[in-house]
């Protein structure tokens, strides 16, 4: 999965998140907890996968380890 479909994946689990809530909070922990799953393991640098969650805002223009353009 590319960074920028991951960071696109958080987003819609946060929403359902929200929506989810209103029937069952179990169920609205569970797509949370795999929706942050998934930033952990996908939402990398693509060229020396780096960690882009370690980053302040949203989505940095370039890699902050490597230096290379996202
Ligand atoms: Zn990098």
């Amino acid at each position: 999965m590319k960074h920028k479909r991951s960071l696109e994946a958080l987003i819609v689990g946060f929403v359902l998140t929200i929506a989810v809530s209103f029937f069952s909070t179990k169920i609205a922990g569970a797509v949370l907890a795999v929706s942050l799953i998934q930033m952990f393991l996908f939402y990398r640098c693509p060229h020396c996968g780096y960690g882009l969650y370690n980053v302040c805002g949203i989505m940095p223009s370039c890699c902050p380890n490597c230096g290379e353009d996202l």
